[in-house]
């Protein structure tokens, strides 16, 4: 076809070919890949790489595949994890004359002063000498390849695996499996918690704890769901009802086993329900509370209610959540018939000093992977005391004292908990724990705060679960 707007002069020199070696450095970087001595093997259609561990997951409009690569030749204890989409599933004739069916992804080739995109087959073979293959698919038109030498292109080397640093810059966000465990898929957090997730490109699911049953092996303990065995998955994140507390505990026990991050681990959640052990866990790392104490026997009532000072207190079934097992007994003949009453219906509780001066209000701290990233104050109704959302309290933001930060976080710190809702009330002698809750909701403080609280807790999953980097080793 002729030009249409020919151009005064000499037509422009054609552009240098770009040479390639039979051997060639290059570095994968969409796959956070930094450095790889690649084949170049024009006998060859497609490129491959040579990964294991390749699962597909992720919804159907929109697969992935994850797999894993030894970079190193050598250094089987250099692993990085990498994920893609899928462009496509093919079958491939490799080397030794197998039909293979193979996963193709596309990544950008970076070599020398150039980047392309190229198509890239996923292959788990012995492993060979070079972890990549360039086909002939993937060269260009201006692309010659000199079969009789290496290296044309600038030499790279695999020192970028050595430096957690460099690693975390080349690494590309790693697209993570992660479980909500919650038996509410319609409530605001755990919504939150897969809308964010899944905008960070994570595939999130939502696990029901009843739904989810397990073997317990030494050597492979799994758990299955709906008849199916799970995949693995990098990261759960606990919401366990209050009912479900001990087979939620026993789940997060076996996916702990399994080796996946539980953002809040088993015996932390078990510990901070169970107000009484809660109170000694606290106690223990001598954390300022309000004067509590419990008994088992009504011969004691009278002694509880001198241990706490006498009435106006506080008495609280051990399991309340939401306020509503937590009764105000004004006089001392409340106290005694609030516990009478209690013990009758056999249920645990205890009896706790009331800080008036706190006049119906609380905070709540939460905190994140060792931050204290949000607080409310939390100010109950008109002639209550409890200042639970769920009992018609408001929320504020408020400004918290640093007394109140530091506990916040030796709070959470106490239960291990990556994430926790720390609540304080405000006493004449500074804070004082109340309880400490390790599936905190998000809505009322997102709302107060107006922060995406959401997303620091995948910001916290994404830094516990990076990939670590290679040990250095004389090379030869
Ligand atoms: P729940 O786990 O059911 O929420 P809490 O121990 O958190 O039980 O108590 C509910 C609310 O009651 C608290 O948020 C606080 O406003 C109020 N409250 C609880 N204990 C005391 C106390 N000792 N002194 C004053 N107010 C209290
Ligand atoms: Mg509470």
């Amino acid at each position: 076809m002729r030009d249409p707007f020919p151009t005064a002069g000499s037509p422009p020199l054609p552009p240098a070919p770009f040479r390639l070696g039979w051997e060639e450095w290059l570095a994968l970087p969409g796959l956070g890949l930094p450095a790889l001595k690649a084949k170049v093997d024009t006998g060859a259609r497609t490129s491959a790489l040579h990964a294991f561990d390749i699962e597909p997951f992720g919804p159907a409009n929109a697969p992935r595949v994850r797999f894993a690569v030894h970079p190193i030749p050598g250094r089987e204890d250099v692993v990085i994890p990498c994920s893609a989409r899928i462009l496509d599933r093919r079958e491939v004739v490799s080397s030794n004359g197998e039909m293979e069916y193979r996963y193709v992804i596309g990544s950008e080739l970076a070599m020398g002063p150039r980047r392309w995109p190229v198509e890239i087959t996923l292959t788990d073979r012995a492993q060979m000498a070079y972890r990549m293959l360039i086909g002939r698919q993937a060269l260009g038109d201006d692309m010659i390849v000199s079969p009789q030498e290496s290296f044309c292109q600038p030499l790279l080397d695999y020192s970028a695996y050595h430096s957690a640093q460099r690693l975390m810059e080349a690494a590309p966000p790693r697209s993570l499996r992660v479980a909500v465990l919650s038996r509410e898929d319609g409530a605001y957090s755990t919504k939150r918690l897969v809308a964010e997730g899944e905008a960070r490109g994570h595939v999130v699911e939502v696990l029901d704890t009843t739904r989810l049953y397990m073997a317990i092996d030494a050597l492979s303990p799994q758990v299955y769901y709906d008849g199916a065995k799970l995949p693995r998955f990098d990261a759960v994140i606990p919401r366990i009802g209050v009912s479900v507390t001990a087979y939620g505990a026993a789940i997060l026990r076996q996916f702990e086993a399994m080796g996946t991050l539980t953002l809040n681990p088993a015996e932390g959640i078990v510990a901070s329900r169970d107000k009484l052990m809660a109170h000694q866990v606290l106690a223990r790392h001598r954390l300022p509370m309000p004067v509590t104490a419990f008994a088992n026997s009504p011969k004691d009532t009278d002694n509880l209610i001198e241990l706490t000072g006498g009435a106006p207190l506080v008495v609280k079934l051990l399991e309340s959540t939401q306020g509503k097992g937590v009764v105000l007994a004004e006089t001392r003949k409340a106290a005694q018939s609030v516990i009478s009453a209690f013990r009758g219906l056999r249920a645990n509780f205890l009896v706790q000093e009331f800080v008036k001066e706190a006049a119906g209000e609380d905070i709540r701290a939460l905190v994140i992977g060792g931050k204290v990233v949000a607080a409310m104050r939390r100010r109950a109704a008109p002639g209550e005391f409890r200042s639970n959302l769920h009992l018609g309290g408001s929320a504020h933001t408020v400004k918290l004292k640093k007394a109140e930060r530091d506990l916040a976080l030796r709070a959470a710190r106490a239960f291990r908990l990556g994430l926790a809702g720390v609540d304080m009330l405000r006493g004449d002698d500074g804070p004082k724990i109340l309880e400490v809750n390790s599936s905190p909701g998000l809505e009322g403080i997102e709302e107060a705060t107006g922060n995406n609280l959401a997303a620091l807790v995948f910001e916290e999953i994404e830094h516990r679960v990076r990939p670590h980097p290679a040990r250095r080793r004389k090379e030869s």
